[in-house]
């Protein structure tokens, strides 16, 4: 008897402590992931990194906060991250090989499981915005190209010429990668220069940001510029639901950021939210074992931001490092860039 009674104690302790509220609202931003390392960044660019870092999240937790949506802290924090040109989103978008910038995004909401996505916009300022849009006043999921931008002008939306998204470090960027390209002759390793996180200056830069409000409304968002060097029109896993984006207020919500063709495959974000749901995992094992053995397995780099319900963040990489920041609903801030 004694025995039985001990161990339906012992039981609802475990289920106690994994379903425990630790917060009540709380958000995660990446600013993207790759090669990363201490040695090749100055104090100044780290400073200015992370102080970038810290104004977006704080714009996000104010929000949440003062009893705003997660929808609203998302979209207001990815904002100030599109809008400085240190990230590879907005403002600081990559390259692509005839010389424009393409711009992906994507939002999901976890209470409807709602979503919106942009692939290959040139002239939107704030592609996220766009993503929100497209779930809210579209009776579709994703638009592309000319069209999404007619959508957007439709809609009111900001446009801008397209050099708007010129910055002169990631014009250079394109321009090394085009000169090795010249140089390496053999198709193998011409593949590889298009994609090889090695290249200092290729350095991925995406942004994204998990949100939990005081509602329990869980939503995640992701924008990029893609590759630098990407051409016939290339689009990664930013735009995925599934693969750069997830939420669902039952599970977590994620945005991923890294090598976006092996996040795709791997269905990154929704596999996270499948493993709590279906094998009962927590948000750190279910992160753990996507990104650090299915990911890693497959030869993806990159890695995640996420969180779950009951407001327990998690952030994860196979990379040198990633951009990143977390805050709790006690105002604990938490902003990294290498690993540990
Ligand atoms: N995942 C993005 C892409 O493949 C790039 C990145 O996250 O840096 O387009």
């Amino acid at each position: 008897m004694f025995l039985i009674l001990f161990s339906l104690f012992l039981m609802s302790c475990s289920s106690t402590s994994k379903e425990e509220k630790i917060n009540d609202f709380a958000i995660i931003i990446h600013g993207g992931a790759g090669t990363i390392l201490k040695k090749n960044m100055t104090d100044e660019k780290e400073a200015a990194y992370k102080a970038k870092l810290e104004e977006a999240i704080k714009v996000g937790y104010n929000i949440l906060k003062n009893g705003g949506t997660s929808t609203e802290a998302v979209l207001k924090t990815i904002q100030v991250m599109e809008e400085s040109p240190l990230f590879n989103a907005g403002k600081g978008a990559v390259f692509t090989n005839a010389g424009t910038n393409e711009l992906d995004a994507s939002f999901m909401d976890g209470k409807t499981l709602n979503a919106g996505a942009v692939a290959g916009v040139k002239d939107v300022k704030s592609p996220i915005e766009l993503a929100i849009k497209i779930m809210t006043d579209s009776e579709h999921v994703m638009l592309s190209g000319e069209g999404a931008s007619a959508f957007a002008k439709e809609k009111g939306l900001e446009i801008v010429d397209p050099s708007y998204f010129y910055t002169e470090n990631r014009y250079q960027s394109l321009q090394k990668i085009i000169n090795q390209e010249k140089t390496q002759l053999d198709h193998d390793a011409k593949k590889a220069s298009f994609y090889d996180p090695n290249i200092k200056d290729s350095k991925f830069g995406t942004v994204g940001c998990v949100a939990l409000d005081k509602n329990g409304n869980i939503a995640a968002g992701t924008s990029t510029g893609g590759m630098t060097n990407k051409r016939w029109g290339r689009i990664g896993d930013a735009p995925i639901i599934g693969s750069g984006t997830y939420a669902n207020n039952n599970t977590c919500g994620v945005s991923s950021t890294g090598w976006g063709e092996y996040f795709i495959r791997s269905q990154v974000a929704y596999d996270i939210s499948a493993q709590m749901e279906y094998q009962k995992k927590s948000l750190k094992e279910a992160t753990k074992d996507v990104i650090q053995n299915k990911l890693t397995k497959l030869g993806g780099t990159g890695g995640i931001v996420a969180l779950d319900k009951n407001g327990n963040m998690s952030f994860e990489f196979n990379t040198e490092g990633m951009y990143r920041a977390s805050m709790d609903e006690k105002g604990k801030l938490i902003i990294k860039i290498y690993k540990e």
